[in-house]
C-alpha cells in the first residue's frame, strides 16, 4: 500500500482541556508536582505523561512533533526553534571530534556555512560532493564518516537526491542518512525511501504563512530520546526550544498543507511549462527536461506534484535584479528570501541565501549570477500571473517579441 502522508495527519485526534477541538496551549515554562519523587523521575525521563520544564518538553510541542512524525512516517519527532536548530543539533549529536560528514554540495547556505566553517572547530570535517553521482558519494566515505547529508530537492539548484540509492550506501557503511525535506513536504517521504532522519525548516511550506521560524527532527524513538537526554542530548543542551504558542499555531497551519502543496505545485508546473515554451530554460523537477524528472517520479507521492520551487536564469545579476524589482512593483510577488508563502517570493540566491558559498564553488556547482529562485504562490489565476510576468520580461527585453510570436 502506498504511504498517504496527508491521511496520517488527518487521522490524528486531539482535544483541548475543556473538550475544545484544538488542543489547549500549555502557557507555562514550569510544572508543579504533588510528590518530590515524581519530580526526580520526570527529570530523568522516566515518568511518562509528566512535564517538568518547557525546554525539556511541553504538551504543545509534543502534539506538533507527533503530527509531523505521522506525516513523515517516523516513530516520533522533536520540534526546534528553527530549521538550523534542527540541523545543527542532529549533526552534533551524530558526529564528534575526528568524525566526518559526506554532504551534498548544493544545500541551504546556512547548513553549508555550518559544515564548512563552524563544524571544523569541533573537529568535524565535511566532504562536499555532487549528490546526484552515487559513485562519487561512495568514494568520499572514509573510516571516520558517520553521516550522509542531503536535501531531497536541493536549495537553490533543485537537484534531486536518489534517496533509495543513498540509503543503500548508508547501510553498507553503517552511516546515518540525514535528509532535509524542506522543499518537498508531502511530495517526498524520505523515511519511506530509506532515510534515517528527516529534517524540515517549518518556517517554509509547512507553516506557510511566513510569520514563524521553526524546525523539526523526525526519527526513531531511540534517536529522539538521545537528542533530548538531559545529560548529553544536543536538542536539550543547545537549547533551541520552540515556544508553545508558536507550535500551536504551526499545528493549525499544518492541517491545510496538503491543499496548499497541491496549489503550489499546480501553479509552479503551469509557469514552468509556459516559461519553457518561451525558450527561457526554467529548472523545475516536473519538466521532462529536468535531469532527475524520472527519478523524482519514482519517489513522489503523486497527489502533491513536483513542488512550488522553480528557477530561471536571465543571464546576469543586473537583469535578475531589475526583473525582480519590476515584478514586485506590479505586485506579482515579493522580492524576499524564504519560501512557501501565499504570494510568490523571488530572490537571486547567488547574492542572498547562498552567498555563504564562495564564488568559485558557486560557479562549479552551476549557480550563476542571473539565477532567480521562485517560490510560486497560491495564485488563484495563474494564467493572469503568467501573462503579467511575460509582460515584465518583454518590457525589460529579457524576452524578445519574435521569440514569443514563434
Ligand atoms: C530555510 C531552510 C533551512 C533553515 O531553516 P530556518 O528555519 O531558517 O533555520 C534549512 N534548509 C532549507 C532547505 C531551508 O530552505
Amino acid at each position: 500500500m502506498t504511504f498517504k502522508p496527508a491521511n496520517q495527519i488527518q487521522d490524528l485526534q486531539y482535544f483541548g482541556e475543556f473538550g475544545g477541538v484544538n488542543p489547549s496551549i500549555s502557557d507555562s515554562s514550569t510544572y508543579t508536582f504533588l510528590s518530590a519523587k515524581t519530580m526526580f523521575d520526570t527529570f530523568e525521563g522516566n515518568a511518562d505523561g509528566c512535564y517538568l520544564y518547557s525546554r525539556h518538553s511541553s504538551p504543545s510541542n509534543l502534539y506538533l512533533g507527533e503530527a509531523l512524525a505521522a506525516m513523515e512516517g517516523t516513530e516520533t519527532a522533536t520540534v526546534t526553534s528553527s530549521g538550523m536548530g534542527a540541523i545543527t543539533a542532529v549533526l552534533m549529536q551524530l558526529c564528534g571530534n575526528g568524525e566526518h560528514v559526506v554532504s551534498s554540495r548544493t544545500i541551504y547556505g546556512g547548513t553549508y556555512a555550518f559544515l564548512k566553517n563552524f563544524a571544523p572547530r569541533l573537529g568535524i570535517n565535511t566532504s562536499f560532493v555532487d549528490i546526484t553521482k552515487l559513485e562519487v558519494v561512495e568514494a568520499a566515505i572514509t573510516k571516520d564518516t558517520r553521516v550522509l547529508y542531503c536535501e531531497s530537492v536541493s536549495n537553490p539548484l533543485l537537484e534531486v537526491a536518489d534517496i533509495r540509492g543513498l540509503a543503500k550506501i548508508a547501510n553498507k557503511y553503517s552511516l546515518k542518512l540525514v535528509v532535509d525535506n524542506t522543499f518537498s513536504p508531502l511530495s517526498i517521504s524520505p523515511k519511506k525511501l530509506g532515510a534515517d532522519i528527516v529534517i524540515h525548516s517549518l518556517t517554509k511550506f509547512i507553516n506557510g504563512s511566513s510569520d514563524t521560524v521553526g524546525g523539526v527532527i523526525c526519527g526513531t524513538q531511540d534517536f529522539i530520546d538521545e537528542l533530548r537526554n538531559v545529560n548529553d542530548g544536543a536538542a536539550m543542551l543547545l537549547g533551541s526550544t520552540m515556544d508553545s504558542l508558536r507550535s500551536a499555531s504551526i499545528l493549525k497551519n499544518l492541517r491545510t498543507l496538503h491543499i496548499r502543496m497541491q496549489q503550489h505545485s499546480k501553479n509552479a508546473l503551469f509557469l514552468a511549462q509556459k516559461f519553457e515554451g518561451l525558450g527561457l530554460k526554467p529548472v523545475y523537477p516536473g519538466l521532462a527536461a529536468h535531469p532527475s524528472h524520472e527519478l523524482f517520479k519514482t519517489m513522489m507521492n503523486e497527489a502533491y506534484g513536483f513542488g512550488g520551487m522553480l528557477t530561471i536564469d536571465v543571464g546576469s545579476l543586473d537583469k535578475a535584479n531589475t526583473l525582480m524589482e519590476l515584478m514586485q512593483e506590479r505586485n506579482l510577488g515579493y522580492l524576499a528570501v524564504s519560501l512557501g508563502f501565499y504570494k510568490t517570493l523571488f530572490s537571486a540566491p547567488g547574492s542572498s541565501t547562498s552567498s555563504e558559498i564562495p564564488e568559485d564553488e558557486q560557479k562549479e556547482m552551476g549557480l550563476s549570477h542571473g539565477l532567480i529562485r521562485f517560490s510560486i504562490g497560491l495564485d488563484a489565476d495563474i494564467e493572469r500571473t503568467f501573462e503579467m510576468m511575460k509582460q515584465c520580461m518583454m518590457d525589460l527585453k529579457i524576452l524578445k517579441a519574435e521569440s514569443i510570436e514563434g
